[in-house]
């Protein structure tokens, strides 16, 4: 796609990126925004309604990154709005304990069995860094097991060999993390239960948790193999160590109780976010009641937050949630595999040599023909077919993740124009994949 001219072809959003670099480290408040693995102008959004988003250029498209996943109802859901609208009119922040926060926490704990209770926090980021340490305070170890390609924010003890961005721009490790983090820190390869027998082996007595994302979705969408989640558990189990899964990107999407509904595997802790906040900040930490019992106040482990439960997000949050219903997760799940058909298509019709990935209505797709178990795997892909099926589906109108190491979106907001676009903008931007070199 190289003999395009960006950055003409979205000026508005140019001199906007222009603008942001001067004051804003490469323009963006988030790596992957700033459009590196792909090239040209990030655009710019002004605004959202239901599946689509409309730049500041003026032009339309039909979103499939929904915010990274939070926005599982589309963009300005009435109803979510007017819930906002009414907590903002009561004051945005009180530095108090308020009834929204409470309410947000019983919808969650009805939802997940295994969450008893939970903290709320700002951010995906918040959360694991918080779950870590309280799995370090509860154990009294320092040691934590994470796989490669997993993204947990940008925790420090956990950026190594982390998805996301960290994996676009194939960062091997990141300055101003010391020595002494990523020493607490081992890394193995993901679905792999042998080298976590063999870590637990080496570390006796020493590994404080093993975290994970209950499916991934970090390097592109990358399943779990049928019992790995269990014997991560039971591994756990063996040897006093807590099991800490990461649903901050499917928890309350891959259904009601998100990826913990799907296969049952009940951690110790789990981290949350995307969904529960409803596009506004808020996230959450949760599990077992004995293990959260020591948290401060009730508990020594401390932990904090002024904006933690505000109450213009737990607004937000919950009237996402109370929306979420069997009929709203059917609708999700049946666009995405609509989607997923049409893009199959599409990339067969041109010969391209690709693998669909799918959790629930997560997927995304690798040009490669093998299956992707791992961080490895998903690095082999030839990446250089994404950049030119990415543009060309921008081109015409479809927002994809700028990044092929990221899952797809959808929302119950994509109707049947919607899906319409993206049918006419694939044959395309199947051919772009095709006709692409390295
Ligand atoms: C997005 C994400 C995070 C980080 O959440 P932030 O709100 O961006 O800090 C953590 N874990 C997983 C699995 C995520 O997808």
């Amino acid at each position: 796609m190289s003999e395009l001219t960006y950055p003409y072809e979205a000026p508005a959003s140019q001199a906007l990126f222009d603008r942001a670099s001067v004051v804003t480290p490469g323009g963006v408040n988030s790596p992957v925004r700033a459009f590196r693995a792909v090239g040209g102008t990030p655009r710019f959004m002004v605004s959202g309604t239901g599946p689509y988003l409309t730049d500041a250029d003026g032009r339309e498209y039909v979103d499939l990154v929904c915010s990274w996943g939070p926005m599982i109802l589309g963009h300005a859901r009435p109803e979510v709005i007017a819930a906002v609208q009414e907590a903002v009119a009561r004051g945005t922040s009180f530095g108090t304990p308020a009834e929204g926060e409470v309410a947000l926490a019983e919808a969650m704990v009805e939802r997940v069995a295994p969450l008893e209770q939970v903290r709320l926090v700002s951010s995906g980021t918040e959360a694991t860094m918080s779950a870590i340490r309280l799995a370090r305070g509860f154990t009294r170890r320092t040691k934590v097991i994470k796989f490669a390609g997993c993204y947990h924010g940008h925790v420090d003890s956990l950026l190594a060999a982390a998805g996301s961005g960290v994996a676009t721009f194939a960062l091997p490790d990141t300055p101003g993390v010391t020595g002494a983090q990523a020493s607490d820190t081992i890394v193995l390869p993901y679905n792999d239960i042998d080298a976590v027998h063999a870590a637990f082996a080496a570390h006796p007595g020493e590994i404080a948790c093993v975290i994970t994302e209950a499916s991934p979705g970090n390097m592109g969408v990358v399943p779990p193999l049928p019992g790995f989640n269990q014997g991560l558990k039971d591994a756990c189990a063996a040897h006093g160590a807590l099991f800490v899964s990461d649903e901050v990107m499917t928890g309350f999407r891959t259904s009601r109780a998100g990826w913990y509904g799907v296969e049952g595997v009940a951690p110790d802790l789990m981290t949350f976010g995307k969904v529960m906040g409803g596009g506004f900040p808020a996230a959450a930490f949760g599990g077992r009641a004995d293990v959260m019992a020591h948290l401060a106040p009730a508990g020594p482990v401390y932990q904090a937050g002024t904006l933690s439960g505000n109450p213009v997000a737990t607004a937000a949050g919950l009237a996402q949630l109370r929306l979420l219903d069997d009929a709203a997760y059917a609708k999700v799940d049946a666009v995405s595999e609509r989607i997923q058909g049409l893009v199959t298509e599409a990339l067969n019709k041109e010969g391209v040599a690709h693998t669909l990935q799918t959790a629930s209505n997560m997927f995304s797709v690798f040009f490669t023909d093998r299956p992707v178990t791992n961080y490895e795997e998903a690095k082999a892909q030839e990446s250089f077919r994404f950049t030119a099926f990415f543009h060309s589906l921008l081109e015409n109108g479809v927002y994809l993740p700028p990044s092929s190491f990221e899952s797809w979106f959808v929302s119950t907001a994509h109707d049947e124009r919607a899906v319409q676009r993206i049918a006419d903008a694939l044959p395309a931007a199947a051919r772009a994949a095709a006709e692409a070199t390295a």
